[in-house]
C-alpha cells in the first residue's frame, strides 16, 4: 500500500488529530467512532488511552501492508543471555540448525530481502552520501563504531569468503577500479540500509518480492490449501476467514492442567482439537487484551499479574534537511538525475542515572530534487512510478538533495508507569469483551 502512493491509502500517521493519532474519546466526540467508521479505509482504534494512537490496520496483512521495511538484525547486546533463553538465542543466531537449514536470523534476512545490497538502492547519490557518512561517523554522538558492529548479512551469511572483488560488487563499486581496504569496504557495507526489499529476483524465472508483506504469501498458501482440499473447508490446512473478530479463548480444566478448547468469535465458536495450538498475533495491545480477557482465574495469579507489564514502544524523531548537491564532496558533477539513497547508523545510549544501555538507530533517506523539492522519499518506494514522469525523473538536473534522518529509539524497560490493563469502565466493551486501557510514559 505504502509503495503505491497514487492510491492515497496511507496509514494514519503520527500527527495528533482526529484522522491520524487519536483517542477513542476524541473519535466519539466527533461522531467518528465505530466499526462502520474506519479511518484511512481500514484503520480502527480498539483500546482506551489518554495517549493518542493511530490504532490497527484491520485487514489481511495488517500493518505489513504499510510498513517501511527497515529490518536491522538485533545485536547481541540487544539480546542479553540473562533475559533470553539460550536455545532461542542459538536457534536465531546459528549458521546451521540441527535439521541442516539455516539459522532463523539468516532465513528471515534472506526471505525478506535484507541480505541483498545495491539491488534496490544504488547509484551515484547513494555512493556519495555513504562515503560522506563513513568519513564523518565519528562525529555522530553515541554511534557504535563500525568496527565493533557485526558484518553485513551479505558478508556474514555468504557461503563463499568475502574477496575484495565481491565486497566491491556488494558496495556497487567497479571491482577493477582502485578499491578501499578490505576492512573499509566491510565497514561501509554496515551503513547500507537493512531494507526488506528485493529489487532483483536472484533466481531465473522468479519475480522479485519487492517490499515484503504478508499478503502475497498468504494468498499463495490459501489458494494452495483450497486446491489441495478439493474445496472442502474441513480439510483445508489453512483458511482465511474475512471479518472474523476473535473475542475470547475458552479455557477448560483437564486434570491438573488446562487448555483452550474453543475460540469465541463474532461468527461463532471455532472448536480446537486436544493437541491444537493457538497463535495469538493481534498486535501488542490486542494480544494482551485477549490474554487478560481469557486467562483470568485460569492461570496462577502470579502469572496473570505479569500480563500487560513492561509495555514498551519505540520513540521517533524526524529531521529534514535540504542541501545543495555540491555539499556531497564525491558526487560527480556530470551526473544529472541523482535518484535516491537509504543508509543506516546504529547507536547505543546509557540511560541517565543507570548503568543500563538502550539502543537507537538512524534511518537516513535522500532524494535528488530541484531547488524547491522537499520530499526525501520522492523517488523512493515507488512500486509503480508514474510512467509519464519516468523519463523526466531519469533526465532531471537535480540541484539539491533532500535528506530525512529518522531517529528510532528504544524506551527504557520495566517502567511501572507503562502498562496494559483491562479498562475498568464496564461500559467499555467490544463484542461483549472488555477493552484494554493503555498507559504509556517514556520515562
Ligand atoms: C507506517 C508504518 C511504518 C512502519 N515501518 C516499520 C519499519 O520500517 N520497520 C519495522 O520493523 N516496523 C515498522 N512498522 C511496524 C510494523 O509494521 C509492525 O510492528 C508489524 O507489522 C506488526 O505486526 P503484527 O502482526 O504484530 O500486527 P498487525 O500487522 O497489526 O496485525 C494484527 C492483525 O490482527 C488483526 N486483529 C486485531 N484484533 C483482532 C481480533 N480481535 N480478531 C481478529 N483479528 C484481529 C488485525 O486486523 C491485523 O490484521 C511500521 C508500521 C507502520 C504503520
Amino acid at each position: 500500500v505504502q509503495n503505491l502512493p497514487v492510491l492515497n491509502l496511507g496509514s494514519p500517521g503520527t500527527r495528533f488529530d482526529i484522522n491520524n493519532s487519536t483517542t477513542i474519546n476524541d473519535l466519539r466526540a466527533n461522531n467518528k467512532f465505530g466499526i462502520d467508521k474506519p479511518r484511512h479505509e481500514v484503520w480502527g482504534l480498539p483500546w482506551q488511552s489518554a495517549t493518542p494512537f493511530p490504532g490497527l490496520a484491520y485487514c489481511i496483512g495488517g500493518r505489513s501492508l504499510y510498513w517501511g521495511g527497515w529490518s536491522p538484525e538485533l545485536l547481541s547486546s540487544e539480546l542479553p543471555n540473562s533475559l533470553w533463553p539460550a536455545n532461542v538465542l542459538s536457534d536465531l543466531k546459528a549458521s546451521t540448525l540441527s535439521d541442516g537449514s539455516k539459522g532463523y536470523f539468516q532465513q528471515s534476512s534472506d526471505q525478506i530481502g535484507v541480505t541483498q545490497t545495491n539491488d534496490f538502492i544504488f547509484g551515484e547519490l547513494h555512493k556519495a552520501l555513504r562515503e560522506q557518512l563513513y568519513n564523518s561517523i565519528g562525529l555522530v554522538t553515541e554511534a557504535i563504531p563500525l568496527t565493533s558492529l557485526p558484518d553485513h548479512p551479505a558478508v556474514r551469511f555468504s557461503d563463499t569468503s568475502a574477496s575484495d572483488e565481491k565486497l566491491a560488487v556488494l558496495l556497487g563499486l567497479d571491482p577493477s577500479s582502485a578499491l578501499p581496504t578490505t576492512q573499509e569496504m566491510k565497514d561501509k557495507l554496515k551503513l547500507e540500509a537493512p531494507l526488506a526489499v528485493q529489487g532483483q529476483a536472484g533466481h531465473a524465472g522468479f519475480f522479485p518480492f519487492n517490499k515484503f508483506s504478508a499478503v502475497p504469501l498468504l494468498i499463495k498458501a490459501s489458494r494452495e490449501a483450497y486446491l489441495e482440499s478439493n474445496q472442502d473447508d474441513e480439510k483445508k490446512r489453512l483458511m482465511i476467514v474475512a471479518n472474523c473478530h476473535v473475542i475470547r479463548l475458552n479455557v477448560i480444566s483437564e486434570g491438573a492442567s488446562s487448555r483452550v478448547d474453543k475460540i469465541e468469535t463474532n461468527l461463532g465458536p471455532i472448536p480446537l482439537p486436544v493437541d491444537g495450538k493457538v497463535i495469538i498475533a493481534l498486535g501488542t495491545v490486542e494480544s494482551t487484551r485477549l490474554a487478560l480477557n481469557s486467562f483470568k482465574n485460569k492461570v496462577p495469579a502470579e502469572t496473570y499479574n505479569r500480563i500487560g507489564k513492561n509495555l514498551m514502544a519505540h520513540l521517533r524523531s524526524n529531521l529534514n534537511i535540504r542541501i545543495p548537491r555540491e555539499a556531497l564532496f564525491t558526487l560527480p558533477s556530470t551526473v544529472k538525475a541523482l535518484q535516491a539513497s537509504a543508509l543506516f547508523v546504529k547507536g547505543q545510549h546509557t540511560f541517565t542515572g543507570s548503568t543500563e544501555v538502550g539502543h537507537f538507530h538512524f534511518q537516513i533517506t535522500a532524494s535528488g530534487l530541484g531547488a524547491t523539492g522537499n520530499n526525501s522519499e520522492a523517488e523512493l518506494f515507488k512500486k509503480i512510478p508514474d510512467i509519464d514522469l519516468f523519463n523526466t525523473h531519469l533526465n532531471a538536473s537535480d540541484t539539491h538533495v533532500m535528506i530525512t534522518i529518522r531517529g528510532i529509539v528504544e524506551m527504557q524497560p520495566l517502567n511501572n508507569n507503562s502498562h496494559i490493563t483491562e479498562d475498568l469502565n464496564p461500559a467499555e466493551q467490544e463484542f461483549g469483551a472488555q477493552r484494554a486501557y493503555v498507559t504509556i510514559n517514556p520515562s
